[in-house]
């Protein structure tokens, strides 16, 4: 859903003006509502602009799959590169997605292994991921607990 100016107050308030995750100062302009739990939009797939007549890409049609978690009480404020990582993930698949970090770039990055075995890069592999709702005693939406609707139609 689109917010008014005066539902992304109501959004921006939750937090005073941190990132619900990482806890970082946001911006006045640039920072994401984010959907706790996710909505999911619905996507297309349509003919890129390469000259391959093969060539398509997928994109959003904004549409919301899952309207009933399309609402404020499901939003949180958020920095655009925790709101982008965490995409379509719930909040644990976000934690155990950022807990995979240390791994996959040691693996991807050979700069990543020189740096740490110069120990200019020393990771915590066993430090548990704290958002910053969670440092704060901040509870999670309560809307979060509703049961899933099933449309048995
Ligand atoms: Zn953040």
């Amino acid at each position: 859903m689109a917010l008014t100016k005066k539902q992304r107050q109501q959004v921006w308030n939750k937090s005073g003006g941190k990132c619900w995750y990482c806890g970082t100062d946001l911006p006045e302009k640039g920072w994401h509502a984010d959907h706790v739990e996710p909505i999911y939009r619905e996507t297309k797939i349509v003919k890129d602009r390469s000259d391959s007549p093969y060539s398509h890409k997928t994109v959003s049609t904004g549409a919301s799959l899952r309207p009933h978690k399309d609402k404020l009480e499901n939003m949180v404020p958020a920095c655009a590169p925790c709101n982008l990582f965490k995409a379509t993930y719930s909040v644990e698949f976000f934690r155990k997605e950022i807990e995979a970090q240390i791994e996959r770039v040691r693996k991807a990055s050979s700069g990543f292994r020189i740096a740490e075995r110069m120990g200019i890069i020393q990771p915590k592999p066993n430090m548990p991921v704290v958002f910053w709702f969670e440092q704060q005693g901040h509870e999670l939406p309560e809307f979060q607990l509703e049961q899933e609707v099933v449309n048995a139609d």
